[in-house]
């Protein structure tokens, strides 16, 4: 150990440098979510602090403990895979939930909903890269399935959500953030009743300045705001 800060000083202080120059980086309409997985609920406290206004949790449990600390200073998004059995939960902690991404799990948010009293915002998440294995609708389906989420009372969608194939080279992921661009003109051109489609969620800490370019109005960044995870 030198004489230097202590470890934890210097990592608060560098969210903090980091959440200014990523909030300097982007246009006035595009909003940051700071994805926060693995990240300590003290940490993600000092992302807030330094200007943060919405956490992107993957797990419940994880969000669970972060809420306790930081509760409504933040708004909470629901970014990873949505268990049925977190359901529940997750209706009420999360603000939106950006990973609907068929009817059975829309209908179980709806119920949810319903049953605290509320109309929870969602995204549907697009598997643009059509990968068998990964979470999300492919695109060709997005529609029909949006129709009919569209009907639910309890839920409002919003717009949506991609993560893209991974790959280091982010232009790599730029045909699938504009096809991902492209359903959702088409989807708010069609004036479907109950749907507002104001949110794109797309691009994460080496790609967002591309989805971004391709029309994203919302990024969700971890790695450039808390660090590399361990
Ligand atoms: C982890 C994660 C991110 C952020 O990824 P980074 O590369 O750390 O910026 C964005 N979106 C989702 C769904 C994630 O799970």
């Amino acid at each position: 150990m030198g004489t230097g800060p202590p470890v934890e000083h210097t990592r608060e202080t560098s969210i903090r440098d980091n959440v200014k120059s990523v909030l300097e980086s982007l246009p006035g309409n595009v909003e940051l979510v700071a994805a926060a997985k693995t990240r300590s609920p003290k940490e993600i406290l000092a992302a807030v602090k330094a200007g943060v206004t919405a956490i992107g949790e993957n797990y419940v449990r994880e969000a669970e403990e972060a809420f306790a600390v930081i509760g409504h200073n933040a708004v909470w998004h629901f970014i990873g895979h949505l268990q049925r059995n977190k359901v529940k939960k997750a209706v009420r902690i999360f603000d939106m939930i950006e990973t609907i991404d068929c009817l059975s799990l829309a209908e179980e948010v709806d119920k949810s909903s319903r049953d605290t009293g509320r109309v929870m915002p969602v995204l549907v998440e697009i598997n643009s890269g059509r990968e068998e294995q990964k979470y999300g609708v492919f695109p060709e389906k997005a529609g029909d399935l949006i129709r009919k989420i569209a009907m639910l009372p309890n839920i409002k969608v919003r717009g949506l959500m991609t993560m893209g194939p991974f790959s280091g080279d982010p232009e790599n992921a730029r045909p699938y953030f504009r096809e991902t661009r492209k359903i959702f003109n088409e989807i708010a051109g069609q004036d479907i009743s109950g749907l507002e489609m104001s949110c794109l969620s797309m691009g994460m800490s080496n790609s967002y300045r591309v989805a971004i370019e391709e029309g994203a109005t919302m990024v969700r960044i971890g790695t450039g705001i808390f660090g590399e995870r361990d």
